[in-house]
């Protein structure tokens, strides 16, 4: 009830679509629901298509860590089997539905970008709770240009076939156009404020944004989600994800600007409060590079399957670092870090080709070692040391 009054009252897109997904979230754990594991690229269209709600493994594990069951969570990880070098999204979902924090799953959904961990995971539990498993198979992107028309068929059919057989599963009926519908709507206003953001007129803060575009993954699909990122065109309904300007009155705003690399420190903010303490902003996100497109109601498996193929951080090393040296120009960054999220070997396997490609582009790039389900204040001293070493470096 506190979510809902504070949601009406603010007015702003982070409070309604926090409100809306936590409602949506809350339903999960209602007698009888049906309750789909997807992993967090998995299309949400398919399933708001049939009026279900995903719960995404890496949404719902950082949501958990962020309350009061944190302590229970983490005890819960620390007796478990999973390995130790697994991504703490995963092994703190499995905790979580070890300790019932979690429905269990009534069906498991995967798409293989960005990383395997999580199909193995949503495999055992499909296998544990005598679920289905289904994965997309996503070949990988050329390193240059778009998708090739085979490979945007291929994943089209398996991902038409996929939206069927949920179907057949649930019972229900679909409406596929009226979720792409809402789908459209939330892209068109999600490339507008990109657009302001890469010209110059918008600035807004990319650890706040990454949060967003985390939680939308739930609604993207459904009239909630759409009309939660049409808040955005607003400057009421942004107004708590606009990075402050104090002190930087009469200046071009904050410096230095930075581009953050992949997932964030979802709890522990000191990087973030070391970067504002030396006048700096994150003024832009690796992972809020997608959804950007409108897909074509009338035919939309082609569109999901290239959104999917031709997401920023899959693919090569070679393709991401391109990518990443587009993103910082048009940013006009002073420099780019790259949180090495312990237990991402996608993340962290691209690293040297990141390094060598900013190096020579002439970007300033630092690496931070953390984990994203740190607790607050976790951020080690060596972790400040860098960062600010690197901060006074760009000033
Ligand atoms: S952080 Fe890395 S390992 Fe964890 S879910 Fe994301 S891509 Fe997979």
């Amino acid at each position: 009830m506190r979510t809902q009054v504070r949601a009406l009252k603010s007015g702003t897109a982070r409070k309604y679509l926090e409100h809306h997904a936590l409602t949506a979230a809350l339903a999960l754990h209602e007698e009888g629901a049906f309750v789909p594991w997807v992993s967090y690229l998995f299309p949400s269209e398919l399933l708001a298509s049939y009026g279900l709600t995903p719960l995404i493994p890496e949404v719902a594990a950082t949501t958990l860590m962020g309350m009061d069951f944190r302590e229970e969570v983490e005890t819960a990880m620390n007796r478990s089997a999973l390995p130790r070098d697994l991504c703490s999204y995963h092994r703190a979902a499995r905790a979580a539905l070890d300790t019932r924090l979690l429905p269990a799953p009534s069906i498991c959904l995967g798409t293989t970008p960005l990383c395997t961990a999580k199909e193995c995971l949503l495999d055992q539990l499909a296998q544990e709770y005598h679920v289905p498993f289904i994965s997309i198979h996503v070949p990988l992107p050329p390193d240059e240009g778009p998708a090739r028309p085979d490979q945007v068929s291929d994943v089209a059919g398996q991902l038409g076939a996929l939206h069927e057989r949920i179907g057949e599963f649930t019972g229900r009926r679909p409406a596929l156009a009226e979720a792409m519908r809402n789908s459209s709507r939330a892209a068109r206003a999600w490339r507008s404020v990109d657009e302001g953001r890469m010209s110059g007129d918008l600035l807004l803060d990319g650890r706040h944004m990454f949060a967003f575009a985390f939680l939308g993954q739930m609604l993207w699909g459904t009239v909630a989600g759409a009309r939660g990122f049409e808040r955005l065109l607003t400057e009421r309904g942004r107004a708590d994800l606009v990075v402050p300007t104090n002190g930087s009155e009469g200046t071009s705003g904050p410096r230095p600007r930075l581009v953050w690399l992949h997932t964030v420190p979802h709890h522990d903010d000191s990087a973030f409060e070391t970067i504002r303490a030396h006048g700096g902003a994150v003024v832009f996100e690796e992972m809020g590079r997608t959804h950007l497109e409108e897909i074509d109601p009338a035919d939309p498996f082609p569109g999901l399957a290239r959104r999917l193929i031709e997401h920023p951080v899959w693919g090569s090393a070679t393709r991401r670092a391109r990518l990443v040296v587009e993103l910082a120009r048009g940013a006009r960054a002073d420099g780019v870090i790259h949180f090495n999220h312990w237990g991402c070997r996608q993340g962290l396997g691209t690293l040297p080709v990141l390094r060598s490609v900013l190096a020579r582009e002439g970007i300033p790039f630092l690496t931070i070692d953390g984990d994203a389900l740190d607790r607050p204040g976790g951020g080690s001293d060596t972790m400040t040391a860098r960062l600010e070493s690197f901060l006074e470096m760009l000033l």
